[in-house]
């Protein structure tokens, strides 16, 4: 099939309405990352992403709508936690998916056999736009061939799926840069299941009491159970090797020159450009977590590019703030391999 690449106009919008209507895929524009669209009312469009995406049966998708009153418009849930409007007035639109107890609608190729289900209400414009113009919810994982770095432009779509999906409509790169974050609103206590844009002190902050979902930051143990089955695969991998290095500025200076070679590099900030001696990519200034997780599937994807490169050195992120959906989408590209240089 030839996919076709569309500008983002009114027109182009009515075109992937029609085809998600008509059971294809469509590639779109959200602020988080670029999602592959179907009906997800309709198992059979949504087993067309699992195949096009090469992605497990066991992980489920994300349902888009346009309002929150969608919800109870197209009967996704049984009910509607208290907790979960408070959250929807606070953060949506916006990077929070919220999990609750799926209806009959649901197909088992959406919420992968769970009873339930992950519901999000995103910004970007045309997203909405084009979840308004079908008239449908969306089921919509990120649009890239599971394990490579999510995309965050239209190209990155098309480097992953050309061929492979109907359509993707170009809204330009996405502003947060990487995945919503996940909580579940369906078990006692709030937990997080995914860091992302909306970050653990902003959900505390309305809701007081949240967890965090041990695989956020760990590494599971083989065979446990997971509350997230997105979190147990390995995620986000270039094919070089990612190094993280938990040390201070001078310590990771130090090392990677030392390290330095022609197929060596460094996953860094602005401020060790001039500094380091390997070839550098940089996620933007040191103390700005949202430049970083912005820019970081684009330079993962801009490492795979140059084929010199087996071994990236980059630092420990923090965990404040938006600092640790990065931490968590790193350490899951490292494979967890943490070097800690205060103990050698
Ligand atoms: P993606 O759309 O590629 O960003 O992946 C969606 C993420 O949400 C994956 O990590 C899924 O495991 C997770 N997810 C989706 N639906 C559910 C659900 N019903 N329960 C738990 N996690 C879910
Ligand atoms: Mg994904």
């Amino acid at each position: 099939m030839k996919t076709l690449l569309l500008d983002n106009t009114d027109e182009n919008i009515a075109k992937a309405a029609e085809i998600l209507k008509n059971g294809g895929l469509v590639g779109l524009p959200t602020e988080t990352v670029y999602g592959l669209a179907a009906n997800a009312l309709e198992g059979r469009a949504v087993a067309k992403i699992f195949a096009a995406k090469g992605r497990p049966a066991d992980n489920p998708l994300i349902v888009h709508i346009a309002d929150f009153s969608d919800i109870e418009r197209f009967n996704l849930v049984r009910e509607i936690p208290e907790s979960v409007k408070l959250l929807a007035e606070n953060f949506w639109p916006g990077p929070l998916t919220m999990i609750m107890k799926k209806s009959d609608v649901i197909p088992d190729e959406v919420s992968a056999g769970l009873d339930t289900v992950a519901i999000r209400f995103p910004s970007h414009p045309t997203a909405q736009k084009i979840i308004k113009e079908s008239v449908l919810p969306l089921a919509a994982p990120s649009a890239n061939l599971s394990g490579s770095p999510s995309p965050t432009t239209a190209l990155h779509v098309m480097s992953d799926l050309s061929g492979r999906i109907d359509a993707v409509v170009d809204g330009g790169m996405s502003d947060v840069g990487l995945e919503s974050t996940v909580i579940t609103l369906a078990e006692k206590t709030p937990r997080v299941l995914r860091p992302g844009g909306i970050t653990l002190e902003q959900l505390r902050s309305v809701l007081g009491n949240v967890e965090l979902d041990n695989a956020v930051l760990h590494q599971l143990e083989k065979g446990a159970k997971v509350s997230s089955p997105g979190m147990k695969y390995k995620h986000y991998a270039p094919k070089a090797n990612v190094i993280l290095l938990k040390c201070s500025d001078s310590e990771y200076i130090d090392y990677v020159n030392e390290h330095a070679n022609e197929s060596t590099a460094a996953l860094c900030c602005d401020e060790d450009i001039e500094i380091l001696n390997v070839k550098c990519f940089s996620l933007g200034k040191r103390s700005d977590y949202s430049a970083q997780a912005h820019r970081l599937f684009d330079e993962l994807r801009k490492i795979d590019e140059d084929e010199n490169i087996k071994t990236v050195y980059s630092r420990l992120p923090s965990l404040d703030g938006v600092g640790m959906a990065v931490y968590n989408r790193l350490i899951r590209a490292a494979g967890f391999e943490v070097i800690d240089l205060g103990k050698m």
